[in-house]
């Protein structure tokens, strides 16, 4: 870490150098001008890149003087942090104005104090070591902050979303589910629930092994995924080889062709089984149900409803869509 003095007059440079080096501060650079401070500053000295903890900067200077010099050092980013101490023989309130706004953090007089000097040298260097530790720890405390974040998400999504299958777990499902219902009681727009399960899925672990019952349910989620393209639409897994897809803005109408959509996508998957009663593949029964605006239901009403159509679907011959209604009391 060197502290770089620019000067146009010799003098003035070996007197400021001889007073550092004797205070213990080894590592002085020196230089005749602004060009020559550009160079080094950049790189393009022979020292190569240079790490920078202070410039003591001469004002007055031929071509260009050290008010333009700091200002043109300060622009570079990488020295934003570096203090420059102006060294004048000017104390016309003026100047110093113009070295400050320049960027310059202090000043000292010539002729030159030994005492004082040191003294400022000393303080400026305190303060570019304290804010560049401030920085330190402030990067520290934003990586930090970061890493919480990331690990805030993930536990939100593990406590959301279902291990096996990556889709909504049931918990999420209430949620969203009960605030689906407000909205469309408060909106007076139509919601519609439907209940899926998957049939004779006992016989397929028996038949082929819980994981692949598993792959079984991990296809089933993906599907219902990749089927549903309006944004709002939402599958979870309801619990088992239960599944619901929760349908804002959607009549019966609607509702109905989508359960049909979902049921043929995953025939249409073609998980091989043997040992369904209804096909040699796997299938899903489904239950629709839909609220109108103005209906004085619950969202357990509706739940039950659903569950009775999936219950109909499945006691009529499986792999097929049901529809439940509500009653109409408004
Ligand atoms: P139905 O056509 O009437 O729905 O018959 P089913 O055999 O599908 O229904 P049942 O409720 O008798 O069996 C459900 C099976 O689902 C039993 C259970 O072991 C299996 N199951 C539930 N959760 C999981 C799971 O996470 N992984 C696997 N592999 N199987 C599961
Ligand atoms: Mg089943
Ligand atoms: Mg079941």
């Amino acid at each position: 870490m060197a502290i770089v003095i620019v000067d146009d007059t010799i003098f003035s440079l070996e007197v400021i150098k001889a007073f550092l080096i004797t205070a213990g501060y080894l590592d002085v650079i020196t230089v005749k001008s602004a060009r020559e401070l550009y160079q080094l500053v950049d790189g393009y000295s022979d020292r190569g890149i240079v790490e920078i903890d202070l410039i003591l900067m001469d004002i007055i200077m031929p071509e260009v003087d050290g008010i333009e010099a700091c200002r043109k050092v300060k622009k570079r980013e990488w020295l934003a942090d570096v203090p420059v101490i102006m060294v004048t023989a000017t104390t016309e309130k003026d100047d110093l104005q113009l070295a400050f706004s320049a960027g310059a953090m202090d000043f000292i007089k010539k002729p030159l104090e030994r005492v004082e000097l040191l003294a400022r040298v000393r303080s400026a260097l305190r303060l570019k070591h304290e804010t560049a530790r401030r920085k330190a720890r402030e990067t520290e405390l934003l990586e930090v902050t970061r890493q919480l974040q990331a690990a805030n998400e993930m536990l939100q999504n593990l406590s959301y979303l279902d291990g096996l299958t990556g889709i909504a777990n049931r918990r999420h499902f209430d949620q969203e589910f009960l605030q689906e219902s407000r909205r469309s009681k408060r909106e007076k727009t139509s919601l519609s629930l439907i209940m899926l399960d998957i049939d004779y899925f006992k016989a397929f672990n028996d038949t082929y092994g819980h994981l692949k019952g598993d792959d079984c349910l991990k296809t089933v989620a993906t599907t219902l995924k990749k089927n549903l393209r309006r944004p709002g639409d939402f599958p979870a897994r309801y619990g088992g080889e239960e599944f619901t897809v929760v349908l804002p803005n959607t009549d019966e109408v609607g509702a109905g062709i989508i359960a049909e959509e979902l049921r043929t996508s995953i025939e249409k998957a073609g998980i091989e089984h043997i040992n369904s009663l209804c096909a040699d593949h796997v299938t899903v029964s489904l239950g629709v149900v839909t609220r109108f605006a103005g209906q004085a239901d619950t969202p357990d009403d509706l739940i039950l409803a659903a569950d009775r159509a999936l219950y109909r679907s499945k006691h009529e011959g499986r792999n097929r869509v049901s529809i439940e209604w509500l009653e109409k009391n408004d």
